[in-house]
């Protein structure tokens, strides 16, 4: 990896912080121990969160690339940094479930733990003021953000990140129940997954308990207050770092 300067702050989130290098082709991101739910109602720092969110996505991120799905990770930095190439983000979440929980249980009447197969892709329009709401294909026609291709090809990648990550949990008693993710077009127009996969963003349950609430290893257990937020993504990480050791390193 060449070596680079840190530049000026591009962009802040709720997770994370996004900044620009004298490299064209690199943005740094750094990842903040700040947790938040309910579109920021709740709030909290939560010490080490941000470090076990960034080794596990820097893991799936790899993962991913080494199952042919183009992401925008380049390399892990320091434990809280990565590297990854600069996109234009899709404002749109997209969202596949493999079993009903959350949002879609509140809005439909579908019991919680349901199976869901085929899985479920929910679009959502990623706006905080709107409350990222639900989009219909005639919502997402009217806003122009993608043409029929671009949107088909967003839902292909979608599906193959479900199909490769739920397999790789599964390997590590780990029950995919639901994520988010989000894409972005490069420099050169090719869509890749972008943003963060960590248990902020995924539902993992821990198939080796039974309890409806010792086995939530994800953000849930901060929605739910449930404690232990970090211990259960410290879990995860032992878990995902058993199967991926070491990750890209740049400098
Ligand atoms: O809220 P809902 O049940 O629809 O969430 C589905 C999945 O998407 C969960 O894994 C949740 O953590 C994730 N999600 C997210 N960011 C959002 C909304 C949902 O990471 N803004």
């Amino acid at each position: 990896m060449t070596s680079y300067s840190l530049g000026s702050l591009l962009y802040e989130g709720k997770a994370k912080r996004v900044f620009v290098t004298d490299q064209a082709d690199l943005v740094a991101v750094e990842y903040k121990d700040d947790a938040t739910a309910f579109n920021a109602l709740k709030k909290a720092q939560l010490a080490g969160k941000g470090e076990l969110n960034c080794q596990i996505s820097a893991r799936l991120f790899e993962l991913l690339e080494r199952e042919g799905i183009a992401t925008h990770y380049l390399a892990l930095q320091e434990p809280n940094w990565m590297l990854v190439r600069p996109v234009q983000i899709v404002p749109v979440e997209v969202v596949v479930r493999n079993i009903a929980f959350g949002s879609l249980c509140k809005q439909m009447p579908i019991e919680p733990g349901a199976p869901l197969e085929p899985p479920l892709l929910d679009l959502y329009y990623k706006d905080d003021a709107f409350g990222d709401p639900l989009l219909t294909d005639a919502r997402l026609e009217r806003l122009g953000l993608l043409t029929p291709a671009q949107r088909q090809e967003l839902e292909r990648l979608a599906m193959a990140v479900n199909a490769c990550l739920r397999q790789f949990f599964a390997g590590i008693a780990l029950q995919l129940v639901d994520f988010k993710i989000e894409l972005g077009f490069t420099a050169d127009g090719d869509l890749v997954v972008a943003d963060e996969i960590s248990p902020d963003t995924c539902r993992l349950w821990d198939l080796q308990v039974s309890d409806a609430s010792d086995r939530i290893l994800d953000k849930d257990r901060f929605r739910q207050d449930l404690g232990g937020v970090v211990e259960a993504y410290g879990e995860v990480l032992k878990r995902v770092q058993g199967a991926c050791p070491s990750p890209r390193l740049g400098k």
